[in-house]
């Protein structure tokens, strides 16, 4: 199927960093989705924690299976509506590639650790991370660090950026990637928006989430089914499943309620992105970075969503449980950095040297040349098991009962 004219093309892509020769059978975005595919990072996604840490149980989502899951959503709503799915999905399999260990206790806590260390830094947040993991961490290809992606996928990966970091990245990239988030626009709304897929990708990751965070709630036994009565979006497809099976039960009304409430919100998108689209009528893929966001729900669906939200923050992400484990976690994290910034020499050695080239060059203080950006990096790049084998290598304490 044709794809529309306010879709992505790669063949009027800003193109990539080191320009490269186009691939004989591949698109950029597809090559851009392989390179991630082939990425360390990548492969380290599925010992990273999602909500549940990793060794909490197997059957939990992971960093890994729920990139997976957001690729899927987004694919499938973006081939209904005739976008770019190769960007959908490469934004979508690279938007957690900046994750630490242990989910976001991880992330708050070596966030925690550069602000205490320095508090002029501009300390730690996923998004940026993600993208610094495709620009400069990846050491896999002859003539540049990273993977080299297009600054399509490259835009789609910061979803978000504080102004500080914003302002950084756009001294060292001017109209670059960060641009959005420093320059307002001259007439309609203030701030610019992504492309549709890097918008679409941005809301499959919501849909997919708050699916998986209450089958992996009950599975967990921390949610229960009669508590999800309260969420409408959940409790009427519940009744929707009981009313065409009345038999059914357990995991099997679990898995089908939530298969029917998916599917209820991604003909919901379809619906009311293709209304937004008709309404807005941009004339291109450019115009459409000028308009409001308009890959949404309809405004019964987002206020659902909203709901149902609210009710994991307050019954799943805040339950003493998870809090407990949280705590656990970034106990960890918080050795780890102080363990390396006190002696480097404990981490392996590609990054111990890059530790002292950066000691020796503070006078240039671009953070992300500091020691303790080297530190946080490397911490970053941990899966849930590895930081805790060295937690205990370090400490001689096990963080978690096993
Ligand atoms: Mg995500």
């Amino acid at each position: 199927m044709p794809l529309t004219p306010y879709a992505a093309d790669p063949g009027r892509s800003r193109g990539r960093r080191h320009p490269e020769a186009a691939a004989p059978t591949r698109s950029d975005f597809q090559r851009d989705r392989d390179r991630i595919v082939h990425s360390t990072a990548f492969r380290r996604l599925v010992y990273k924690t999602q909500v549940f840490l990793n060794h909490e149980g197997d059957l939990f989502r992971t960093r890994l299976t729920h990139s997976l899951e957001v690729a899927q959503l987004g694919r499938s709503i973006a081939r209904n509506l005739q976008l770019n799915e190769d960007l959908v999905e490469a934004i979508a399999l690279a938007h957690d590639l900046g994750h630490t260990p242990f989910g976001h206790a991880g992330q708050d806590a070596l966030h925690a650790c550069l602000k205490a260390h320095d508090a002029g830094s501009a300390g730690f947040e996923h998004n940026m991370q993600s993208l610094r993991v495709v620009d400069a961490l990846e050491e896999s290809y002859p003539d540049y660090n990273g993977l080299n992606l297009t600054f399509e996928t490259r835009e789609g990966i910061l979803k978000h950026c504080s102004k500080r970091n914003a302002l950084r990245l756009e001294a060292r990239e001017p109209g670059g990637v960060a641009r959005r988030f420093v320059e307002p626009l001259p007439a309609g709304p203030k701030w610019r928006q992504p492309s549709l897929e890097a918008q679409l990708a941005n809301l499959a990751d919501e849909i997919a989430y708050n699916a998986h965070d209450i089958d992996d709630g009950v599975r967990s036994g921390l949610l229960d089914l009669d508590q999800l009565d309260a969420v409408e979006l959940f409790s009427q497809f519940r009744r929707e499943a009981l009313t065409i099976h009345p038999h059914l039960k357990d995991r099997r009304l679990l898995f089908d309620t939530i298969r029917r409430m998916l599917s209820a919100q991604v003909y919901d998108v379809m619906d009311a992105t293709r209304a937004a689209l008709e309404n807005a009528a941009p004339q291109d893929a450019d115009a459409v970075c000028q308009l409001p966001a308009l890959v949404c729900f309809s405004d019964g669906m987002a206020l659902q969503s909203t709901v149902l939200k609210r009710f994991l923050h307050a019954n799943l992400y805040r339950h003493p449980q998870v809090v407990q484990t949280t705590q656990a976690a970034q106990q960890v994290v918080r050795d780890l950095f102080d363990a390396y910034m006190h002696d480097p020499a404990q981490m392996p050695q590609a990054h111990s040297d890059r530790f002292e080239g950066a000691e020796g060059v503070m006078s240039s203080h671009a953070s992300d040349t500091k020691p303790e950006r080297v530190v946080a990096d490397y911490i970053a790049g941990m899966t849930d098991r590895f930081a805790t084998r060295e937690h205990a290598r370090l400490t001689g304490s096990l963080a978690f009962a096993p």
